[in-house]
């Protein structure tokens, strides 16, 4: 059970929260090797059950073995405690609200129970881990790797108890401060930064399943899977099904080894599953995994996909939040953040910035409400040929107009294709182009899937192609080039797997081709409806490399870089 400092913080910190604490402080000392000390202000343990507590199989948490099927406090062996004092100096100082006095017990003294200063609650501390069992020290790693494991430890459990308050330091010096919060505000401080501002909230129910939480958008994924925060009724596991669910979710917007950041909560009725396989392990088994795979993966598709017009209504999300609240007695209602925050009206900046009159007055306080704008408001000119500017209730809005552009050809070109419907254009003059012996035996050879994406391309001659006709939502883009790039991939894939498992980086490919291009002039009309073909597609905050698509400046922001006091 002890294989390094991690693994006892993890129990001393669960034996703590199972003890109803509100607050939880851990010190530890040389990465945790040379001292780790867990003070915790819970119902504390009885002088009758200290000496107890050292022994094993002595556990307060299991009255029968039917309770042993469904067990929800995190720890349920009684062993933890008897195998740290097994391998180092273990010292616990409890109080019970009942009692005036504080009991300490050592594990290496044999002077029992004797009375000590303290107040309600327990603090166990551990020192010299491993000192009689040298061989097994050497296989800690450098203090800084171990130091590392146990705040990993602590912010996996610290994610999943937001109204308990977390401390953590090392050497005397404070590394982790984590006051009592909601979910979602613990999240957001566990999660990286880019988080704050780049997730949606992931809720789903079926019966017997239900999942909340917080899903990044492609803008805050990491290269590596260090943010990635999952738990089965309460407890964080690490399972393959349920990684590969997400990570499912993520396959239309994250491409290549991009990793997603999030925190999900799923609750599933406990006999339905195995946790704690092993004590050591972070694994469940799941006793319907498909179905719960499913489950999952819709549910963070679905809050990917929202769109800025359809976003969810707040009422719902809170409701169901306050209900888990009721079912776990753990967290608080979580406010529900919209994709867009919508500040007080302020349109007459604008208005200003257009007009250039005088000064404008700070809007006051009682000041006519503006109309409302659309989310992603209106076009205002196109910068440098490349980025389209709006301003909306928020402030400004910066759109990369072909990486939106492209978002939305992808989407369309992958819903018309799921439909096997894709609109064509024939082409007025069919484009004849030269071609090279393998793109016009691809050409041949793979007529029929070619056609199935809307291309009527045929060889013309032993070192010419003609295109007769084309999806008609790429008929703005180079005939000759998208021809090629399609050939390419079509080799690189094979015909049949182009379609199914490399569809996306297809549409990808298409939809490149076909989006707007750098210095194309843009009419305000047609930024306009850019705009508001943003909010209507699905996942159109990103493109399909992952960048941002548009950006809101707010006017917070603006007043930041002039240094104006509100
Ligand atoms: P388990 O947690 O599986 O019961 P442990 O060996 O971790 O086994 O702890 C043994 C017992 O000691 C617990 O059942 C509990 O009664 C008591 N205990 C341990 N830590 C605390 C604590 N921080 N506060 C109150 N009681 C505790
Ligand atoms: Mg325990």
């Amino acid at each position: 059970v002890v294989e390094r400092p991690a693994s006892v913080v993890k129990e001393l910190v669960e034996n703590a929260l199972d003890a109803g604490a509100a607050r939880i402080d851990v010190r530890l000392e040389g990465g945790g090797i040379k001292r780790i000390v867990v003070a915790d202000d819970g119902a504390g343990i009885a002088r009758d059950d200290l000496a107890l507590a050292l022994t094993r199989h002595a556990t307060s948490k299991i009255a029968t073995l039917a309770e042993l099927e469904s067990v929800t406090s995190l720890g349920f062996r009684g062993e933890a405690l008897a195998a740290i004092a097994a391998v180092a100096a273990v010292t616990i100082t409890s109080r019970t609200p009942q009692s005036d006095l504080a009991y300490v017990i050592a594990s290496d003294g044999d002077a029992g129970v004797g009375a000590a200063a303290g107040s309600v609650g327990t603090r166990v501390e551990v020192a010299d881990l491993f000192f009689r069992t040298p061989a097994r020290r050497k296989f800690l790693r450098a203090e800084a790797t171990e130091l590392g494991h146990c705040l990993t430890q602590i912010e996996r459990v610290a994610a999943a108890h937001p109204r308990v308050a977390f401390t953590v330091s090392h050497g005397g010096r404070a590394l982790l401060q984590l006051a009592a919060a909601t979910a979602r505000e613990r999240a957001l401080k566990l999660l990286p930064a880019q988080f704050a501002d780049a997730h949606r909230e992931v809720q789903a129910e079926a019966p017997g399943l239900r999942v909340l939480g917080w899903a990044g958008l492609p803008t805050a994924a990491r290269a590596r899977a260090d943010a990635q925060y999952f738990y089965v009724n309460g407890r964080y596991v690490r399972d393959k099904v349920l990684a590969h669910a997400v990570r499912a979710a993520y396959a239309d917007v994250l491409h290549g080894g991009a990793q997603p950041a999030y925190c999900l909560f799923l609750e599933i009725d406990p006999t339905r599953i195995d946790v704690n396989v092993h004590p050591t392990k972070i694994e469940v088994r799941l006793r319907d995994a498909s179905a719960v795979h499913q489950f999952v993966s819709h549910a963070v598709q679905a809050a990917l996909a929202q769109t800025l017009r359809g976003a969810r209504p707040q009422a719902a999300a809170v409701r169901s939040l306050a209900e888990l609240a009721a079912a776990r007695g753990a967290y608080a209602p979580a406010p529900w953040q919209a994709p867009l925050s919508v500040a007080q009206p302020v349109a007459a900046y604008f208005d200003f910035l257009a007009a250039a009159p005088a000064m404008p007055a700070a809007p006051a306080a009682d000041a006519e409400p503006q109309p409302a704008l659309p989310p992603l408001g209106f076009a205002i000119a196109q910068l440098a040929g490349i980025y389209v500017l709006a301003h909306n209730n928020a402030g400004l809005v910066i759109v990369d107009m072909h990486a939106a552009h492209e978002r939305i050809v992808y989407e369309k070109l992958k819903r018309q294709l799921d439909a096997q419907a894709i609109p064509q254009q024939r082409l007025l003059i069919p484009q004849v182009f030269a071609a090279d012996a393998t793109d016009v035996a691809t050409a041949e050879e793979h007529a029929d899937t070619l056609a199935r994406i809307g291309l009527d391309l045929a060889p013309a001659s032993p070192t010419q192609l003609v295109l007769r006709a084309l999806p008609a939502l790429l008929a703005a883009a180079d005939g000759a080039a998208l021809a090629r790039a399609v050939l390419r991939e079509l080799r690189e894939f094979g015909g049949a797997r182009v379609l199914t498992e490399h569809r996306n980086e297809l549409l990808a490919t298409l939809a490149c081709r076909a989006a707007v291009r750098a210095n194309r002039r843009l009419t305000l009309d047609e930024m306009n409806a850019l705009l508001r073909e943003m909010e209507a597609t699905e996942r159109a905050d990103q493109c399909n490399h992952g960048r941002p698509t548009w950006v809101q400046v707010s006017i917070a922001d603006l007043d930041k870089l002039f240094l104006r006091g509100r």
